[in-house]
């Protein structure tokens, strides 16, 4: 029996606006499709947010026992500066700016993407399709909602009718907004715009001579729209309707409603039985983007080399100050929040070295079956991770009574509270225990410090020689010695 048969899990669908249980189409196998990152440039800490959070989901929805199909696109073409479908591709832009081919802009930021998501140690999706890599793909749909009339060809380009669409369907169902709404609050269209109404979307856009990322099509040389990847590789890999698409909040509207409007256009049903949205990472409370310059690399959350920040700091204790809050809500990135989590995070790990070496009794004076459901509740409810967060330091706490001899513990419920800890500090949230390096750090440290004493004692023996031999080969190695009124200090760069 596997465990979803015996947690009863509950997801917020954002097309409903109501937490309802969840039921995979084919039992035991989920099919979850994420909207990836626009490789572009360095994928920054907000980005991280929503990826890690439906990290998150898959290795609970693994942890259950579901087979799970996870597919995580990379977008590489179609994804204009301007969302409503003007300007230049964002790759192309940044290749123009760099001196370099778009490919090259996709590998370097592809290759970091995967690096960054490595060290938060993310479990990799099942498939990472590329949108130039489905071009084919997206032609095909595009000549389906051409076919039933949903979409019109200008000049090259391809457009898709909304007005025609809502005709039958609703368009801005999963956002909330009526098409009377939009319209009302739209200004005209501008002369030369080649659509018929503003709200209407492109499928595939004429390439301009100077376009480089070009393919050709029926209607000409061109490219395709950015929400329509996402239709051909979802329907390419999960079928034409799955269970799970996830994404950030701010993808709802436009990217994610067109998804809806193009799948129903195409093959008549809607394509997402639960659509989840993750919410925003914000800095000084904005939200966190490339685009404002508001944003944290994590390689200067690891190095500690920002200015809001006092140290560095692990990837696992950020992965756990992700964690602390619900997916759903807003999380803003402080100093003061991360120290809290660097400590909290210790505390637990702390005490998962403890558990090992507890003693045992004839009796339990703590219920861990009871205690190990309320940590599956607090997943079944929606991925609580702050609310299962809680339920460990709940252990923790009693892991340390019991270490001071002032409770008790059977053998039996040692096992379990020990599976437990690993199932959901390790394997739900992705947390790492680096006790090795945390060894070799304290090591060097070490080392350091008795050629810092060492150096001393040359200098007091006038031998200058071997004292600056002793700062400059560490200062090589990227070990600074900083001599100071407490004395000698050392950073590593
Ligand atoms: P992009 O590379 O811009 O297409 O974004 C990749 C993913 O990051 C999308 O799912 C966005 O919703 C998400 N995202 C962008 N900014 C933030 C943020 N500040 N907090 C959380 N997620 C974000
Ligand atoms: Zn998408």
């Amino acid at each position: 029996m596997q465990l979803y048969q015996e947690q009863t899990l509950r997801i917020s669908n954002s097309l409903t606006g109501k937490k309802e249980i969840f039921k995979p189409i084919n039992e035991g196998h989920v099919g979850m499709y994420v909207c990836g990152p626009t490789v572009y440039s360095n994928v920054h800490l907000g980005n991280c947010r929503t990826f890690m959070s439906f990290d998150m989901i898959f290795r609970y929805l693994r942890h259950l026992g579901y087979k799970v199909r996870y597919v995580r696109n990379i977008t590489d073409a179609g994804h204009l500066v301007d969302d409503a479908d003007e300007g230049e591709d964002k790759i192309a832009k940044k290749a123009r700016l760099e001196k370099i081919e778009p490919m090259e802009v996709v590998q370097r930021y592809t290759v970091d993407f995967h690096y960054i998501l490595d060290q938060f140690n993310f479990l990799p999706p099942s498939i990472e399709p590329t949108a130039t890599g489905h071009i084919i793909e997206q032609l095909g749909i595009i000549k389906e909602i051409l076919e039933k009339g949903y979409a019109y060809e200008v000049n090259g380009s391809v457009y898709f009718d909304v007005k025609k669409f809502n005709e039958k369907y609703e368009y801005g169902k999963l956002s909330g907004r009526k098409l009377e709404d939009m319209i009302a609050n739209t200004r005209e269209l501008a002369a030369q715009s080649e659509k018929k109404n503003p709200q209407d979307f492109a499928l595939w856009k004429k390439a301009e001579p100077q376009h480089i990322m070009r393919w050709p099509s029926p209607w000409g040389d061109g490219f395709p729209g950015w929400h329509l990847e996402c239709t051909a590789m979802s329907t390419k890999y999960l079928g034409e309707t799955f269970d799970i698409h996830g994404g950030g909040m701010d993808l709802k509207f436009p990217h994610h409603e067109c998804e809806i409007a193009q799948a129903e256009a195409s093959n008549g049903h809607s394509p997402v039985n639960y659509w989840m949205h993750a919410n925003m990472l914000t800095m000084n409370g904005k939200k966190m983007a490339k685009s404002t310059g508001n944003n944290i690399l994590p390689g200067e959350i690891f190095s500690g080399e920002n200015d809001i920040l006092s140290k560095p700091f692990t990837p696992s204790v950020v992965r756990f100050f992700m964690m602390q809050a619900h997916y759903t809500s807003i999380l803003d990135l402080s100093n003061d929040a991360l120290l809290a989590s660097e400590k909290g995070y210790h505390r637990l790990m702390d005490a998962i070295d403890n558990l090992k070496d507890l003693p045992t009794a004839e009796v339990s004076n703590f219920d861990i079956p009871e205690w190990r459901q309320k940590c599956y509740d607090a997943m079944n409810d929606d991925f609580n991770t702050p609310i299962l967060i809680a339920h460990l330091f709940e252990g923790v706490k009693h892991i340390n009574l019991i270490k001071e001899g002032k409770e008790k513990i059977t053998d039996a419920d040692k096992v379990l509270l020990q599976q437990t800890i690993n199932d959901f500090v390790f394997d739900v949230l992705g947390l790492e225990h680096k006790t090795e390096s945390n060894q070799d750090s304290n090591k060097l440290q070490g080392v350091v410090e008795l050629l810092i004493q060492l150096r001393n004692e040359a200098r007091s023996n006038r031998d200058f020689a071997t004292s600056d031999k002793i700062r400059d080969q560490l200062s090589a190695m990227g070990i600074q010695l900083k001599d100071g009124k407490e004395g000698t200090t050392f950073s590593v760069s």
